[in-house]
């Protein structure tokens, strides 16, 4: 289900009280994602060819439903999009630092933005990084900013795809629709069943609560989670076999609904946490080898 401008309004709300040293970035990001929702009626409905003759297998033996290289998107309003959202980041406290590099991409030729869009499907980070760092952006703001100018389009294509899959059908780490990872997972209900969300088209899909969603692996052993002192729930699973980690929002203790990109901006010294964690445990591991 896709956020509302109410829904939106109540979590940067929830976070400043929660945290109140987020509020200035929550209520940033905030305004980002409704002109996001904002500017969804402009977009013109994703073509679709889904070969559903094909679905059941493949799908049920883990290939995403689309390839997100393959994605079909309006990149006219996707461009129009990233000049709004660009304008916003001007008026922002840390903004005028970071405009002119973003202003840059839409100066050089239709390609440029259109590639680094592509990266953006891609979670190819390293073209994104580099990019950053040749226009002088904070990469994290260059994700962002290629993500959400993109998201009306991939929320509308997610939700085509969700109303063709049984979604309880899946049971691999990454997304259904998509393929990408997910960002950030959440506990509900009684005993605390968990739900994962995409990182990319933030589709919500239900995932066995001990096994790590990078790596498969359910060894109770290597399974560990952190949570952050004082802070009800807000926590972080750690794999101790492939090095990721998750982290987790439980709906039992918080309100709902998850709002990617908010939330995971909101519980940034979650990740701090969770990488410092695997590196001292790396750094113990390579000292008693
Ligand atoms: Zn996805
Ligand atoms: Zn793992």
């Amino acid at each position: 289900m896709t956020a509302s401008l109410e829904d939106i309004d109540a979590k940067v709300k929830a976070i400043a009280k929660r945290n109140p040293v987020y509020s200035e970035s929550t209520q940033f990001v905030g305004d980002l994602l409704s002109a996001t929702v904002q500017a969804a009626g402009n977009f013109s409905p994703p073509e679709l060819s889904f070969d559903l003759g094909q679905l059941p297998d493949a799908w049920s033996q883990g290939k995403s439903f689309l390839d997100p290289k393959d994605m079909p998107l309006d990149w006219k309003q996707a461009r129009a999009l990233y000049k709004q959202l660009v304008e916003l980041v001007k008026e922002s406290k840390d903004g005028p630092r970071q405009v002119e590099g973003l202003m840059q991409v839409l100066a050089e030729d239709e390609d440029s933005l259109f590639k680094l869009m592509k990266a953006a499907l891609a979670s190819d980070i390293k073209t994104m990084e580099t990019a950053a760092r040749e226009l002088a952006v904070d990469p994290p703001v260059l994700t962002l900013l290629l993500r959400l100018s993109m998201r009306p389009a991939l929320l509308e294509v997610a939700r085509a795809a969700q109303n063709l899959l049984d979604l309880s059908q899946w049971n691999h780490g990454h997304c259904p629709v998509c393929g990408s990872a997910p960002k950030l997972a959440d506990l509900s209900g009684e005993g605390g069943q968990r739900t994962l969300h995409c990182s990319l088209c933030e589709t919500a899909w239900p995932y066995v609560r001990l096994q790590c969603p990078f790596c498969e692996n359910d060894n109770r052993d290597d399974l560990s989670y952190l949570r952050a002192e004082s802070e009800e729930g807000l926590r972080v699973d750690l794999c101790g076999r492939c090095g990721h980690y998750l982290k987790t929002i439980d709906l039992r203790e918080l309100s709902g609904p998850i709002i990617v990109p908010l939330d995971d901006m909101a519980t940034w010294h979650l990740d701090l946490i969770a990488q410092e964690n695997l590196k001292e445990n790396k750094a113990d591991k390579s000292r008693t080898i």
